[in-house]
C-alpha cells in the first residue's frame, strides 16, 4: 500500500476521508462528537485512539490513509499530545493531505501546520473543503497565498472532488510496496506474522529461525518496512514477513513505539497466509479482532496462534478459550493453535496449520465440479423469493485462487441476501475443505 496522511483542520474533513475509504455514513455528522467520529472512522484504530488507518481502495491501487484528528483546536496548535501523534503520522507518511476549510479562510494556526509539513519533505496537497455554493475561484484564491501547487477544491459532505483527490494521489504515492515484498515467484509459502506490541512476533520469528541466527536490524531506516525473512523448516520452505523486525528482545517501550499498523497491512497484503499472533494474557482485545477481520478482507488465509500459553493456569486457559470461541465465530473456519514462542512449544502444529491454510487457499477447482456442487447446495436450500421469483443459479466456474473464488452465473443475483452467500459459502468450503482460508462468492448475472 501507499500511505497517505490526512491531516483535517475543521470537522468537513471526517466526512471527505469518509467519502474516501467508501463507509457508508450512519449519521449527517458534520458537527461530530467524538463518539460519532470513532463510531465512523474507527476501521482499523492504531496503538493510540488518535490515529485511525482506513484503506481507500475507490482508486486504480489501494493505499491506506491516516486521520489523526485534533488539529483544529487553536490553542493547541502542533504543541500537545496530538501534535506528537501527528508527527509520528508524518514520519511514516508517503504524501500529506492538508484540508483547510474554505468557509473559516486561512487561519493563523495553518500556517504553523504548513511549515511543519513542509519540513517534512514529503508530497503535500492541500484540499481546500466546503466549497459547494462558493465560488471556486475565490475559495483558492485565499489559499494561494500558501504557494502549494498541488491545490484541490472538496466538497466532502457532498462527495464532489474525491475523485480528482485520489487522481493527483496515486502519481506521487511509490509502487506498492507489498508487490516487492511479495518477490519473485518461487515455491516458498509467504506467511504475514502479524500482532499487536508485544504479542511475541519477533520472539516467534526468532524461535523459528533458531537463535543463532538471530539478526539485530534496529538500525535506523531498516525496521521501517517489513522485511522478507527466508525460512527452512521440515523440508519446507517459507518467507516469513515480518514487521517486528528480527531483533534482541526489545524494551517494551521500544516495541510499542516501533508497531506500525501500515507495515501491518503492508505485510498481509504481500502475504498468502496470515499468521495472526494474539497474546493469550489479553484474551482477545479489540485490536486483534480488526487486524484478522483486514486479513479477512484481504483475502488472506488466516492461522491465529494464541501466544504465551505458558503463562496461564488452568482456569486462565478456560477462560480465554471460550473468549476466543465467542469472538472468533466469524471466522471459525480458521485454525486456532496455542503455543509458547518463548519455549517454542506448539511450533510444530503451528506450521502445520499455516501449510494446510495455504493448500486451501491455491487449490484448484474445477468448473464441472463446482457447477455440481452448485446444483447440490441450490437444491438442498434455495434463496428467498424476490417479488415472487426466485433468483436463479444457472453454473459455475473458478476464479482465481487465494482467496479461491468462485463465479457463479444466474439471474436476479444482486438480490442475493449476505446470508444465502454464507451458505453458498460454507457449503463449497465443506465440499472442498477449504479450511484456513475465506471463500469469495462473485455472481454474474446471464450467461
Ligand atoms: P513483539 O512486539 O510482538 O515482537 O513481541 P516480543 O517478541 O518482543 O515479545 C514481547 C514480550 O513477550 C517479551 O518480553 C517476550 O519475552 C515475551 N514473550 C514472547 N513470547 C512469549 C511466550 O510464549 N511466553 C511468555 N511467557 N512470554 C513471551
Amino acid at each position: 500500500y501507499g500511505y497517505v496522511h490526512w491531516l483535517q483542520a475543521g470537522d468537513g474533513a471526517l466526512a471527505a476521508r469518509e467519502r474516501l475509504s467508501k463507509k457508508p455514513i450512519q449519521a449527517q455528522p458534520l458537527v461530530v462528537g467524538d463518539t460519532v467520529r470513532d463510531a465512523l472512522v474507527a476501521d482499523l484504530p492504531g496503538v493510540t485512539r488518535d490515529r485511525h488507518y482506513g484503506v481507500c481502495r475507490t482508486g486504480a491501487r489501494p493505499f491506506v490513509v491516516v486521520d489523526t484528528g485534533g488539529l483544529s483546536g487553536v490553542d493547541e496548535g502542533l504543541d500537545g499530545l496530538t501534535a506528537q501523534q501527528v508527527r509520528l503520522a508524518i514520519e511514516e507518511a508517503q504524501a500529506l493531505v492538508f484540508v483547510v476549510d474554505a468557509r473559516d479562510g486561512l487561519l493563523p494556526q495553518d500556517r504553523n501546520i504548513l511549515d511543519e509539513l513542509r519540513r517534512s519533505g514529503k508530497p503535500l496537497l492541500l484540499a481546500v473543503n466546503k466549497t459547494d455554493g462558493l465560488d471556486l475561484h475565490d475559495a483558492l484564491a485565499e489559499f494561494a497565498r500558501f504557494g502549494i501547487a498541488a491545490m484541490l477544491p472538496l466538497s466532502a459532505a457532498h462527495n464532489r472532488g474525491t475523485e480528482e483527490l485520489i487522481a493527483a494521489l496515486l502519481p506521487v504515492l511509490p509502487e506498492d510496496a507489498h508487490e516487492e515484498l511479495a518477490g519473485g515467484a518461487d515455491d516458498s509459502i509467504r506467511v504475514a506474522i502479524v500482532g499487536r506490541p508485544n504479542a511475541g512476533k519477533s520472539t516467534l520469528v526468532n524461535r523459528l529461525l533458531g537463535e543463532e541466527r538471530l539478526i539485530v536490524s534496529d538500525v535506523a531506516g531498516t525496521t521501517r518496512d517489513p522485511i522478507r525473512v527466508p525460512l527452512e523448516r521440515d523440508g519446507r520452505k517459507y518467507t516469513l514477513i515480518d514487521t517486528a523486525g528480527v531483533r534482541r528482545k526489545a524494551r517494551v517501550e521500544e516495541a510499542v513505539e516501533k508497531f506500525s499498523v501500515i507495515k501491518t497491512l503492508q505485510s498481509i497484503a504481500a502475504a498468502q497466509v496470515a499468521l495472526v499472533l494474539v497474546d493469550a494474557r489479553e484474551n482477545l482485545a479489540d485490536q486483534d479482532l480488526t487486524l484478522i477481520g483486514h486479513a479477512v478482507d484481504e483475502g488472506r488465509a488466516l492461522v491465529i496462534a494464541v501466544n504465551k500459553w505458558d503463562g496461564l493456569d488452568a482456569y486462565q486457559r478456560e477462560q480465554c478459550q471460550r473468549a476466543l470461541e465467542r469472538r472468533l465465530q466469524f471466522v471459525d473456519w480458521a485454525k486456532t493453535v496455542f503455543i509458547s514462542a518463548l519455549h517454542g512449544s506448539g511450533l510444530r502444529e503451528l506450521m502445520r496449520a499455516v501449510v494446510r491454510a495455504h493448500a486451501a487457499a491455491t487449490k484448484e477447482l474445477g468448473s464441472s465440479d463446482l457447477t455440481r456442487t452448485l446444483e447440490q447446495a441450490y437444491q438442498s436450500y434455495q434463496p428467498p423469493l424476490v417479488r415472487g421469483h426466485a433468483p436463479k443459479l444457472r453454473f459455475a466456474h473458478p476464479g482465481g485462487n487465494n482467496p479461491p473464488t468462485i463465479v457463479i452465473h444466474g439471474s436476479r443475483t444482486k438480490h442475493i441476501a449476505p446470508a444465502y452467500q454464507r451458505y453458498l459459502e460454507n457449503f463449497f468450503r465443506k465440499r472442498y475443505r477449504l479450511e484456513g482460508t475465506p471463500v469469495r462468492i462473485v455472481f454474474r448475472e446471464g450467461e
